[in-house]
């Protein structure tokens, strides 16, 4: 017994992928990066092309027990979106690989189809392709986006510098403290079917889960008030896992303020219903796919009146010394993990 056998727990997500990637180099004059962003960029000569794929798996990534298949193909395009937005881009074209179980009818593959189809229309992008085939184990969504961006205006995970401002844009947590309530009524639901779910009052962090929105808006405000960020990401992972990201991939550190962190009311409330810390939510819940970015100092008041907009810290040159300065004054480590 020669062969050794590494279980893909102890590298983790983000140790697999750098493992599998260890020797490869692009060999076309085309191929701008590799792995490491949001999306890879290709040169096209006067502008980038950006591309991105993001998988959906039943079980894994969503439960159709509470997913409407609606919701569903709405989130599969729109996560999508959200990693050339965090190149600062423009999404174009996705193709979108299915596999399916005989468990769903013409019908629901259509209720599916449809949310993609809305979310093309949202986000101005031509759905032009894909793949189909039968499943033998549960629904399978892989959808690939391209996308455009001007050289001059890409934005890198890794060329956040000391000194700029932390933003991001939105709120934070929603979207974990909806997975957890709806989690939570399935349970109930499953003890006693008579039970009806009490979802009155949480529509926007259920929303937030279900139906999560790329932040092309917030793309095209930064643009129109002059404002290219010197770095971005976006929050698919939790604001620790991706600043995280940020910082050691540029090379520097960040402070955050845990009065700054954007919670919504319905967040709050609901973390407290569940017995989570509010600023835990903030920090580490997953999917709110809002957009975390750095600006030169000089760009505060650009930025400053944007609602959609909270500074939350600024970088430091102490690389990956990443803080967080509590209500109480004291200073401690963010940490973060992807999944295992
Ligand atoms: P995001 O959360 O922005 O979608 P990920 O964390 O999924 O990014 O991926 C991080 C980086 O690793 C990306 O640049 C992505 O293209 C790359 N990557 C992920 N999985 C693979 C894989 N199986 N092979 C090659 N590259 C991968
Ligand atoms: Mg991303």
């Amino acid at each position: 017994m020669a062969e050794s056998r590494t279980e893909i727990s102890n590298l983790g997500e983000f140790g697999l992928i750098k493992r599998l990637n260890q020797g490869l180099k692009n060999n076309l004059p085309d191929s701008i990066t590799g792995i490491g962003d949001d999306a890879a960029v290709i040169d096209l000569g006067t502008e980038f092309g950006l591309l991105s794929t993001d998988i959906l798996l039943e079980g894994v990534h969503f439960d159709l027990s509470f997913f409407p298949l609606k919701h569903l193909g709405y989130k599969a395009i729109a996560i999508n979106v959200s990693d050339i937005a965090a190149m600062n881009g423009i999404p174009r074209q996705v193709t979108v690989g299915l596999a399916l179980s005989n468990r769903f009818s013409v019908e629901a593959v259509e209720e599916l189809y449809e949310g993609m189809k809305a979310a093309c229309k949202d986000f101005n992008v031509d759905l032009v392709g894909g793949d189909t085939s039968s499943s033998l184990s549960g629904l399978f969504i892989s959808v690939s986006v391209f996308g455009r961006v001007a050289k001059d205006r890409i934005t890198y995970r890794n060329t956040a510098k000391a000194n700029d401002l932390l933003c991001v844009s939105g709120d934070l947590g929603g979207a974990y403290i909806g997975l957890q309530l709806l989690v939570r009524e399935k349970q109930v639901f499953l003890a006693d079917p008579n039970m009806q779910p009490q979802l009155d009052g949480k529509e926007y962090v259920i929303q937030r889960q279900l139906r999560p929105e790329a932040r092309m808006d917030v793309v095209f405000e930064l643009a129109a008030a002059g404002v290219i960020p010197t770095s971005m990401i976006d929050l698919s992972d939790g604001l620790a896992s991706d600043l995280l990201h940020l910082c050691s991939q540029s090379g520097v550190g960040a402070l955050v303020f845990e009065d700054k962190l954007p919670i919504d009311e319905q967040t709050y409330v609901g973390a407290v219903e569940l017995n989570i810390g509010p600023i835990t939510a903030a920090l580490n819940g997953g999917e709110d796919y809002e957009l975390l970015f750095t600006v030169p100092q000089s760009d505060y008041d650009k930025i400053k009146n944007n609602p959609k907009i909270s500074v939350i810290g600024y970088m430091t040159d102490k690389k990956d010394e990443v803080l967080l300065h509590t209500k109480g004054d004291n200073r401690v480590p963010i940490t973060a993990q992807g999944w295992n």
